[in-house]
């Protein structure tokens, strides 16, 4: 099987929003006036950010979540994206496997595979995502005000435990196990959500690097500060709710700094909590208040008494000084 063939039997899908699709040298996409297009992309390094033996049905529908996110933190609708790929060979059962993870999640969101390039080389995933968002819509980093609330959706923390897990630094029991390995393998982009925040959130942010550093981009590019609270973050973990403690100290540096969550961290002032809930209740995920914005630069954690919690929490840094 040759480049093109390759490229002919498992990225080339009918592209019915897209003016042009996979073939020529340029896709063309057509935005409607009044709309913003929203772009983002992710690289997806193998040995880097998955184990070189993951399944790749999965790997597939990984690399396009984890866009998929950034699209959401920004209230965007997904409209189509493009996939770079390097491989070391043209295995057709892992090519299959991988297609379809990556387009069933593509499907779901009618995002569609409208161009990309293929090489040989050692396994590496680059797509980039355009969505739409009515114009000066967008959420964005900068908009946090002193005084708003500070919610996280869904759980946090699990996929750092599936990472250590497989690392075999902790040992996990049934059933929390595999539904950490779950939240590691097939995390679940917010889209709904992000665009239901439209409008409501003053700022917001996806939760790729944890939950400290992402929130931390939110505070420096809003000129903010924010203080939460020890006691919201420690319920925040899914595996806490199939009955499995990790130790506390380890759990909130989990949650604070675990990384690869693919839920939104957002801003939003107190007279919008109702709102918040309903439109987390509309799309099917919890939302957590977890503390609030003030003026004070910098990220503050305090405990049931009030009082500072010391606690690591690097953010993920691919270049950090060892
Ligand atoms: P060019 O040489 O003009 O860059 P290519 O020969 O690399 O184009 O690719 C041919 C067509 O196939 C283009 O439309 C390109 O966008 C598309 N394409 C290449 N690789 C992929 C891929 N992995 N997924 C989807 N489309 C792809
Ligand atoms: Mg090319």
């Amino acid at each position: 099987m040759g480049e093109f063939e390759l490229i002919r039997r498992y990225f080339t899908r009918p592209t019915p929003k897209a003016v042009l699709g996979v073939g020529d040298d340029c896709a063309l996409l057509q935005a409607p006036p009044g709309v913003q297009t929203a772009i983002a992309s992710d690289m997806l390094v193998a040995g880097r950010h998955f184990f070189p033996d993951v399944a790749p049905r999965t790997l597939g529908h990984k690399a396009l979540a984890v866009n998929l996110s950034d699209l959401a933190a920004c209230g965007a609708t997904p409209e189509a994206f493009t996939l770079a790929l390097a491989l070391p060979q043209a295995d057709e059962a892992w090519l299959q496997a991988f297609s379809e993870g990556l387009l069933a999640l593509a499907d779901a969101y009618g995002c569609e595979l409208i161009g990309g390039d293929t090489t040989q080389g050692p396994l590496t995933i680059c797509i980039t995502v355009f969505g739409e968002v009515p114009r000066g819509q967008a959420l964005l980093r900068s908009g946090a005000q002193v005084g708003d609330d500070v919610f996280v959706s869904g759980t946090l923390g699990d996929a750092r435990l599936a990472l250590e897990a497989r690392r075999g630094t902790v040992v996990v029991p049934e059933p929390a196990l595999p539904a950490a390995c779950q939240r590691m393998d097939l995390p679940t982009p917010r889209i709904e959500l992000g665009q239901s925040l439209r409008g409501i959130a003053h700022a917001a942010a996806d939760i790729s690097d944890g939950l400290a550093g992402d929130l931390g981009h939110i505070l420096q590019q809003s000129g903010v500060g924010a203080t939460l609270h020890a006691p919201m973050l420690s319920r925040l973990m899914l595996v806490n709710r199939l009955g499995w403690q990790p130790p506390p100290q380890q759990q909130l540096e989990w949650v604070l700094s675990g990384g690869d969550d693919y839920e939104l961290v957002f801003t939003a002032p107190p007279e919008a909590r109702a709102v918040v809930q309903a439109a987390g209740l509309a799309c099917g995920v919890a939302i957590t208040r977890i503390g609030q914005i003030d003026a004070e630069p910098g990220l503050r954690v305090l405990d049931a008494a009030g009082q500072p919690v010391e606690a690591q929490w690097k953010a993920f840094d691919h270049f950090a000084a060892p």
